[in-house]
């Protein structure tokens, strides 16, 4: 088993995720097999409580893990099966070690930092590269070196290579090379000096990634090479890609940085064929057509919030070979201006997942115009949930229906908790999580798009469909085109007479990848693309 490390100097934010990432790419290009982890040094014991505005999309897995939003990443670049054990916080390892200090596991001892704690993340390496059968185990530690958060992961890595010896583990440090305006340079002391950090610790890297907005000469990569201590064809300029995210793999073997990993850890492959990877950049770049797309939710100034929504929307694209232009909109926004005036321009209105009753009016009015305009639809969870909201309202006149979330007196909740839920206090990893089975109607529009009647689509929710509704609303051209095997949970619905007006309570966005766009998007995107079409410009 070999062992890469990925670490991040200067400052958060450089996409260490997507190059660790993108470098499993090339790698499994290559015919090795390899698996991808993320450590968070935060004491969460996972992201499932934090707010997107602390963190970011929650990523989920098909065993029900809520985790970091890199493991995304990791899924859509590689074919990598992931699980509870592919992301490990320092919450979790400081709750596993305290849970033996109790149970008198460690005999007496006192229990510290060192060697309990740094035994425990390096159990957890090990472990993961097992449970796959990976020939490398990549492993991306969150944070930027030099926080102290951190330092027991880094102390974990460096005892690590000392243990597994050279040959077996490639340290790559991902740094920021910063453009400086006034004086018209790059300028590589922040680098220097992360790399300094890095070695004070004991860990020496053999490859530095330099993200950089400009490219860097011969002379700066002498310079970072002699004071850095790495090899002159070890400093990999990492620009910004021009297009997308999923260029970086094609942009770090320009740079044989998969060369370098595979010679670092002495392992014979033959180079990576990526001349798919290659057609759908050209999809991506010069797309046969284009179409806006408008996302209506609440956290729409972060990058992060929606982050594998946005992901699968680009990939509903490339199956279409068509360009998706992504307007974020503020649910909020259409509750001040009207729907008209908002999404007038836009092809297709998607409205994701979320939480909260803030900017529920606005997204309710989004869906009102979606169906009532024939602009094609998709609701993903909560949005699955509004669109159930909005046509008990305004289609069956029942007045003030809402779900119990938002609105617990509701005298028509239309969706209200899940049984399960009932009696649940806990907020942590207790909601309805993960892959479950879902049965699709004969005749569905759903049905025709998969392929198939029995799918398996990841979740994360505690409200569903209130069944004492069934019946008002099939009579109305509302589908139930997906349910629980048992009968009893609405996974998906669908509205006849619309060209696309589709609504899943489940999270389709996490099982879609760039070569394997969903189902669901790629149904969404045509729609939309033929919709704007049709339209007079
Ligand atoms: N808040 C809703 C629920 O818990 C929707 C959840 C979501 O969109 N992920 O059911």
């Amino acid at each position: 088993m070999k062992y890469v490390f990925v670490t991040g100097g200067v400052v958060s934010s450089l996409g260490k995720g997507l190059t660790a990432a993108a470098l499993g790419t090339l790698l499994e290009n290559r015919g090795v097999k390899v698996t991808l982890q993320k450590f968070d040094p935060y004491l969460n014991v996972d992201p499932g409580t934090m707010s997107p505005y602390q963190h970011g999309e929650v990523y989920v897995l098909d065993d029900g893990a809520e985790t970091d939003l890199d493991l995304g990443h990791y899924e859509r670049f590689t074919h990598t099966k992931l699980s509870r054990k592919n992301n490990l916080t320092s919450g979790q390892v400081y709750q596993t070690v305290l849970d033996k200090e109790r149970r008198g596991d460690y005999l007496g001892m006192t229990v510290q930092v060192i060697p309990h704690i740094t035994d425990e993340i390096q159990k957890r390496i090990r472990e993961i590269g097992a449970i796959t059968g990976s020939e490398v185990v990549i492993t991306e530690i969150g944070g930027t070196t030099g926080d102290i958060e951190g330092l027991p992961f880094l102390e974990a890595i460096r005892e690590f290579a000392l243990d597994v010896g050279p040959g077996n583990v490639c340290f790559i440090h991902v740094t920021y090379v910063p453009f400086i305006k006034a004086a018209g340079e790059l300028k590589t002391k922040p680098t220097q000096q992360s790399v300094a950090k890095l070695r004070e610790i004991g860990v020496a890297p053999h490859i530095l990634v330099c993200r950089c907005e400009q490219p860097l000469n011969k002379e700066l990569r002498q310079k970072i090479s002699l004071f850095c201590n790495v090899p002159y064809n070890a400093v990999i300029e990492e620009k910004d890609v021009d297009h997308s995210i999923y260029e970086l793999p094609l942009v770090l073997q320009r740079e044989r940085m998969d060369d370098l990993v595979c010679k670092t850890l002495q392992i014979d492959a033959p180079p990576a064929n990526m001349s798919h990877w290659q057609e759908i950049i050209r999809k991506l770049v010069a797309p046969q057509h284009r179409v806006r797309i408008g996302v209506v939710g609440k956290y729409i100034e972060l990058q992060d919030a929606y982050k594998s929504v946005y992901e699968a929307i680009i990939h509903g694209g490339i199956a279409n070979d068509c360009g998706v232009a992504i307007e974020k909109v503020d649910s909020e926004e259409i509750e001040k201006n009207g729907a008209e005036k908002v999404l007038k321009d836009l092809a297709g209105i998607l409205v994701p997942g979320g939480f909260g009753e803030r900017g529920t009016e606005g997204k309710i009015l989004a869906a009102r115009y979606a169906r009532e305009k024939k602009i094609p639809y998709l609701g993903l969870c909560l949005g699955m949930q509004i669109a159930t909201i909005e046509f008990a309202r305004n289609v069956l006149g029942l007045q003030g229906a809402h779900s119990t979330e938002f609105d617990p007196q509701t005298p028509h909740p239309v969706i209200h908790l899940l049984n399960e839920q009932i009696g649940v206090t806990n907020k942590g990893a207790s909601m309805r999580l993960g892959s479950q089975p879902c049965q699709l109607a004969i005749g569905s529009k759903a049905a025709h798009l998969y392929g198939a009647f029995l799918i398996q689509e990841r979740h994360r929710h505690r409200y569903e469909f209130n069944n004492k509704y069934r019946e008002a609303f099939s009579g109305h051209g509302f589908n139930f085109s997906g349910l629980s095997p048992d009968g009893q949970l609405v996974e998906l619905i669908e509205l006849n007479d619309h060209p696309f007006f589709m609504a899943s309570q489940y999270h389709p966005e996490f099982l879609s990848k760039p070569n394997a766009p969903h189902p669901l998007f790629r149904g969404f995107i045509a729609a939309s693309c033929a919709a704007s079409h049709l339209k007079p410009h």
